[in-house]
């Protein structure tokens, strides 16, 4: 499985603005934000995409969403904020390792572009 950039980022390789860590999960602050608070959420395992997911994952990504919760809490994001998976090419993807976009302290638009 080839590695990225956030691979590097949990293997310590290259610095990330670290907010979370536990066995399964890694959150930071994103490097170009679109929210003036913008986390993203990660799982250590490098599952490139949400769709390359297996059925063993299950419980991994439940434990994403819960520290989604937990990420969200600690940022103060009391008034709300959006959760993004972006899915491949047509998804605007970019980086190759599963992440969860949390987004928030300003109001958030529908649709999405
Ligand atoms: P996506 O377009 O959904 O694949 O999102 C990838 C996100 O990773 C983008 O929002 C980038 O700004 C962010 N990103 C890329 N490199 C880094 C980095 N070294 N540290 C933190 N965030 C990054």
């Amino acid at each position: 499985m080839s590695d990225t950039i956030f691979g590097k980022i949990i293997r310590r390789e290259i610095p990330a603005d670290i907010v979370y860590e536990d066995d399964l999960a890694l959150a930071f602050k994103d490097i170009n934000p679109q929210a003036p608070t913008h986390i993203l959420v990660i799982p250590k395992k490098p599952i490139p995409r949400i769709s390359d997911a297996g059925s063993e994952d299950q419980a991994l990504l439940g434990h994403l969403l819960w520290t989604v919760k937990q990420v969200a809490e600690k940022a103060g994001l009391s008034n709300g904020y959006r959760v993004v998976i972006n899915n491949g090419a047509d998804g605007g993807q970019t980086v190759d390792h599963l992440h969860l976009h949390v987004l928030g302290d300003r109001q958030m638009k529908w649709p999405p572009g």
